[in-house]
């Protein structure tokens, strides 16, 4: 099946006399004919379902799609993207280790990695992750356990050169963990460039009308953690009966720990109703997508051509930095995220941002509804107009999520809140 299909009909195949609409298995618990059969699921020698904190049919079958979206051989949803950050990474590392970042990452991630992980004893180095291989190469220490970029930047819109960073990970023995949020499968699957691991914020275009928070991480398969670098893959797992990860899940044992030891002890497994709403925005993931994508097109070229812009920022321009990077990973489009500057100071941008009708302010990227936030007077307003520019955001520097609407509503919206500045 190709990728619009899948989006429809993988992860749930009713059978004879069945519901056609994948159901809402609203139960904590399941039902076995014999002790004999708990064991045999307790001992993971049998598939099925013990408990809804580990796994439940409905999120089954969502897990399931991801991973064919993605080209994974398993998934496990999560109930925030967040949390899908923490299991992926916290799966395979441990305090005394350290991991590399691409430092144009999203501000939560940059949290997580750089203060709650190092709480926990886990050291990162923050990487400018536009520069060469040696630089980069120069980063890796004895101790260096996993490498991590997103496809497309939240918010900055840097494409990732996934097949450099694949290359540098793969040759110092450890997995590539790719946060794919913006770019969804449909414009990029980063594990046909190398990735290990690909994990997402559902709650953005997956997701897509802004109704429920979520993550999901997916396992290549690809990533062998036999390798002497991850002894807790190949030595006993003593909290559960000394199985041996790499020994009884094979190319799954990534997935696999995942579940049965990380969400098992740390419990962020989402509800079959949450899962049957992202079910409903997979669906028409593809075909959304693809009107994001034209829609910011042409907003981006409406924008490059006004008078009353500073700077447009969007990959899919000529002019971009990283459209080489784009052609190569998302050809199809680069998503509805734009960032651009109006020229003036903050008050010319918030007296524009209060006059656009249509364009929602909103804490929020990435769903149906065109929508924008000023970074100046919200996320970064405690900083100086010299504080903000060092850190890369202009006092007229507006994020704008375009949506599905007519492109032509929102353009003329743009257009007459400009006119009144
Ligand atoms: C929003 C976002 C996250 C965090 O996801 P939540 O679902 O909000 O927890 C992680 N990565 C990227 C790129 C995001 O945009």
């Amino acid at each position: 099946m190709r990728i619009e299909t899948q989006c429809i009909q993988e992860g749930y195949a009713p059978k004879n006399g069945e519901p056609r609409v994948l159901p809402i298995y609203q139960s904590t618990t399941y039902k076995y004919n014999s002790t004999e059969e708990v064991a045999k699921l307790f001992d993971m020698e049998a598939d099925g379902h013990m408990y809804s904190r580990i796994s439940n049919p409905t999120v089954d079958a969502v897990e399931k799609k991801i991973a064919a979206l993605e080209g994974g051989i398993g998934a496990m949803c999560t109930t925030s993207g967040q949390a899908a950050s923490m299991i992926a990474l916290l799966n395979f590392l441990k305090a005394g280790d350290h991991l590399i970042s691409a430092g144009n990452i999203y501000g939560g991630t940059l949290n997580l990695l750089g203060v709650t992980l190092k709480r926990m004893g886990i050291e990162v180095t923050f990487v400018n992750a536009d520069t060469d291989p040696d630089t980069l190469q120069a980063a890796f220490k004895p101790h260096t356990k996993a490498v991590f970029g997103e496809t497309i930047a939240n918010p900055s819109m840097a494409i990732l050169d996934i097949e450099k960073f694949a290359a540098l990970a793969h040759h110092n023995n450890v997995p590539l963990v790719i946060d794919n949020t913006f770019a969804t499968p449909i414009l990029c699957r980063p594990i046909e460039y190398g990735a290990d691991i690909v994990i997402h914020s559902t709650t953005k275009y997956m997701d897509g009308h802004a109704v429920q928070v979520g993550g999901v991480i997916v396992d290549s398969g690809n990533f062998d953690w036999a390798n002497g670098n991850f002894p807790d893959f190949t030595e006993p797992d003593p909290s559960y009966h000394g199985v041996i990860y790499t020994k009884q899940f094979g190319k799954a044992a990534y997935i696999a720990k995942a579940r049965y030891q990380l969400m098992r002890d740390m419990g962020v497994y989402p509800s079959a109703h949450a899962a049957f709403l992202l079910n409903l925005g997979l669906e028409t993931l593809a075909l959304r997508v693809e009107r994001h994508c034209s829609n910011a097109l042409k907003v981006a070229e409406f924008l490059e051509g006004h008078s009353q812009i500073e700077f447009v920022n969007y990959p899919g321009l000529a002019a971009n930095k990283y459209y080489n990077l784009a052609k190569k990973y998302t050809p199809d489009g680069c998503s509805g995220v734009i960032s651009f500057s109006i020229k003036g100071d903050r008050e010319a941008a918030i007296r524009f941002m209060d006059t656009l009708k249509l364009a929602a302010i909103v804490v929020h990227v990435a769903d149906l509804r065109t929508s924008v936030l000023h970074p100046a007077s919200s996320t970064h307003r405690q900083l100086t107009n010299e504080q903000l520019i060092a850190s890369g955001i202009t006092p007229g520097l507006i994020r704008l999520s375009v949506g599905i609407e007519n492109v032509l509503d929102i353009i003329e919206d743009l257009k007459q809140a400009l006119a009144q500045i």
